[in-house]
């Protein structure tokens, strides 16, 4: 099973990713994730890529697409993924359907969490994550036992330098799902809209239904 995680910056989609990977057993793909562990390690492709991030800019589309179709021709890929934070636009989008048709796969299911402005402004304000293991924390919403710390693997908590309120603003204006991107799946039949502003729980369940 293939599965696109759609959502503005904020909606959750990096924690329920983490949440359905668990319970599916789903490979998780973070196109985002991917960046920030080349930017840590300083390759060549995390210092080009650095340099949109900081702004809150999308990394160009010929970049991002050569970077996941190397990522989904991994053995591991082969069965299912979960993307989060890929496709952004309709270009990603055919590039990833081209790949997958291909081999005889499809998109199964787009799942588009919806949230409200305001809430994901704060929420992006809060946001905490493991520097060790990747884990997501919101001092709000879902906090570790212990600030700063990860309940998981006891890692240090650090907060994304692109979740300053400057670089927010423009992540939320340049980097919601463009309508055309929420139609190509719609059209397809596999979308699903998910209301992101309630508990973690709720979302999950929702989700959890909607690829059952
Ligand atoms: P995210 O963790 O999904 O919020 O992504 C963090 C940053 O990585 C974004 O602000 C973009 O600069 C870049 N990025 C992640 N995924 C993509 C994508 N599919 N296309 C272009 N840029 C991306």
């Amino acid at each position: 099973m293939f599965i696109v995680l759609l959502g503005p910056p904020g909606a959750g989609k990096g924690t329920q990713a983490q949440r359905l990977a668990a319970a599916t057993h789903l490979l998780h793909i973070s196109t985002g994730d991917m960046f920030r562990e080349n930017v840590k390690n300083a390759t060549e492709l995390g210092k080009l890529a650095n340099t949109y991030m900081t702004k809150g800019e999308l990394v160009p589309d010929e970049v991002t697409i050569r970077m996941l179709l190397e990522r989904i021709a991994r053995p591991d890929a082969e069965a299912g993924a979960m993307f989060d934070g890929f496709p952004r636009n309709v270009v990603q989008a055919a590039a990833l359907d081209d790949a997958l048709g291909g081999r005889g796969a499809k998109i199964d299911r787009a799942l588009y969490i919806f949230v409200p402005d305001d809430e994901l402004i704060s929420r992006l304000g809060g946001r905490w994550i493991c520097r060790n293991c990747g884990t997501l924390y919101h001092e709000r919403n879902d906090p570790p036992a212990k600030a700063g710390v990860c309940d998981k693997c006891g890692g240090e908590l650090y907060q994304r330098e692109d979740d300053r309120p400057e670089v927010v603003a423009t992540r939320l204006q340049k980097q919601k799902p463009p309508a055309e991107l929420i139609e190509h799946y719609r059209e397809a039949g596999v979308l699903r809209e998910i209301d992101g502003a309630r508990s973690l729980d709720d979302v999950t369940a929702s989700l959890l239904e909607a690829i059952r």
